[in-house]
């Protein structure tokens, strides 16, 4: 059988079809090689939504898919994995959120963008990583319920002392990173700085000496004097570092902090998907209405 070159194919397909193809930081090397752009979630389905493109390829996980066809309702979307999944999005559902309004009907809803489709149209605002804080300290005073990721929920309503319940979800890779962890990487690397995400548990945010979305992650090792650093994200993103600052040392945190589904993605899944048109993402017209307004609301608050 002829050997396909997956490169060269992916690119014909791609101005053939007319497509985008986005790669989450958290992908595979070559896929995040292969793709136009590369980024955080949200700042992918916005820059796919201003493109004439016809089709967009999202290299990542099923609901950063759901977002750029909320955002691109009228371009195809297709997630070269169907079965890539996040299992902290699915640590909500719609049908326990929904009971949940129904017993508290005077929370407001805050939706971190990890979350399905359907989550973010019974939310009221969402937030990203990296705009969380920007946004949820526009609802100081206010009762809040914060889904899905403990974490990132806890360390918010303890920096702004907020009125804020969380829901129990995490992040699986991020949430099993321990202290011990930290001191061990602290004491193998004794000048590096330590920079985290905020999906880690509280105990390890506040060890660290940056905590950010994994693009502020990027950008602060690119515009920091500091040469070494520990990464507490997942190992994705190190490609990106070592890529925009060659000279500095990017130690991971722990071996284990590589996500099972960001890393399904190979290059000719990108190419079967292109080439067939497969794994279309729908959303249905009143969950991309309410989904819509739920981002639109954090866009007020972040644009402005
Ligand atoms: S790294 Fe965590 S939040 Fe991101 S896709 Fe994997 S499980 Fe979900």
């Amino acid at each position: 059988m002829k050997k396909i070159d997956y490169i060269k194919e992916i690119n014909r397909l791609k101005k053939e079809k007319k497509a985008v193809i986005l790669a989450h930081y958290y992908q595979r090397p070559e896929v995040q090689d292969i793709a136009d752009y590369k980024g955080d979630s949200l700042a992918l389905s916005r820059i796919a939504a201003t493109t004439d493109a016809r089709m967009i390829v999202f290299c990542g996980v099923h609901f950063m898919a759901e977002t750029a066809k909320i955002l691109s309702p009228d371009k195809k979307v297709l997630l070269p994995v169907k079965e890539a999944g996040c299992p902290m999005a699915d640590m909500v559902t719609d049908m326990s959120l929904k009971k949940y309004k129904e017993e508290n009907p005077d929370v407001t809803i805050v939706c971190y963008v990890n979350s399905t489709a359907n989550v973010k149209a019974l939310s009221d605002v969402c937030v990203t990583s990296g705009n969380a804080e920007k946004v949820v300290s526009q609802y100081k005073g206010k009762k809040l319920m914060y889904v899905p990721d403990k974490n990132l929920g806890t360390y918010l309503k303890e920096k702004f002392d907020l009125n804020m319940n969380v829901w129990n979800g995490f992040c699986c890779i991020h949430n099993e990173v321990t202290v011990k962890e930290v001191q061990n990487a602290k004491e193998s690397y004794p000048d590096a700085q330590l920079i985290v995400h905020p999906e880690c548990q509280l105990e390890i945010v506040k060890m660290a000496d940056f905590v950010g979305s994994t693009g502020q992650l990027l950008n602060y090792v690119k515009k920091s004097n500091c040469n070494e650093f520990i990464i507490g994200t997942e190992n994705g993103i190190i490609h990106q570092m070592k890529r925009a600052c060659p000279n500095k040392k990017f130690y991971l945190l722990t071996d284990n902090l590589a996500c099972y589904d960001m890393k399904l993605t190979t290059l000719k899944d990108v190419y079967d998907a292109l080439q067939q048109e497969k794994n279309i993402i729908e959303v249905k017209d009143d969950i991309q209405e309410n989904a819509l307004k739920a981002l639109e609301k954090m866009f007020e608050y972040t644009d402005n």
